[in-house]
């Protein structure tokens, strides 16, 4: 089976081809499809965005498309960035002043509990689908750590790891993360289908 990815993100497209290796006849990304929609995310949830981004892929080329919609979800910030994640600090943002943004709003918090979690999606041209749910749990640092992964990594310090998730290597990540959860359940399920047990 050939699978689209529906993203345009490096870091986690990254991750996807990594955690799916060996597992798919062929992993490219939308761009490599020469796919260059922009899919606007105006859901209400990490399900909404995730559906819409695979269907809007998947029905453009014809092919089987992953999306994954995720975000950083804040307890003490009543569970932002969440779904504005990615949009966090404003006009023309990026890693770095979502990162800023962020410690700015838990400068004097003391409960820094939180979780990323990811939403995926594989859609069928045929108009099937299939998703799952996949969340790591953790606490929002007081300052950056490490220099791998992307997005707020550098801030989340993972109860699994016992080290930030920028500190990690991809392979560490990948084992315990938001996504690596949620793609693994995701291919449960897809084998289940296909094995007709379902
Ligand atoms: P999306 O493309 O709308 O799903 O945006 C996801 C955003 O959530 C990213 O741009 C990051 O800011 C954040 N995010 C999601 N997953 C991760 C992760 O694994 N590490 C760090 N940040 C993440």
């Amino acid at each position: 089976m050939k699978l689209i990815i529906a993203s345009n993100n490096s870091g986690k497209i990254k991750e996807i081809k990594d955690i799916f290796k060996n597992k798919f006849d062929e992993i490219i990304s939308m761009k490599e499809a020469g796919c260059n929609i922009d899919v606007v995310e105006d859901g209400t949830t990490f399900f909404e965005n995730a559906f819409k981004k695979a269907r809007t892929i998947s029905e453009f080329t014809q092919s089987v498309a992953l999306s994954d919609d995720s975000g950083l979800v804040v307890d003490a910030l009543n569970g932002a960035p969440g779904i504005y994640s990615a949009r966090y600090g404003g006009e023309n943002t990026n890693d770095e002043k979502n990162i800023d943004k962020l410690l700015l709003n838990m400068k004097d918090v003391k409960n820094r509990q939180a979780r990323f979690v990811s939403c995926v999606v594989l859609y069928f041209p045929e108009g099937k689908f299939l998703s799952a749910v996949g969340t790591a749990e953790g606490e929002i640092l007081y300052e950056r750590k490490g220099e791998g992964g992307f997005g707020y990594d550098p801030v989340f310090y993972s109860y699994e790891l016992k080290k930030s998730f920028a500190e990690a290597s991809v392979e560490e990540k990948n084992k315990i993360s938001h996504r690596g959860k949620a793609l693994r359940l995701l291919y449960k399920k897809l084998k289940e289908v296909i094995n007709g047990k379902v």
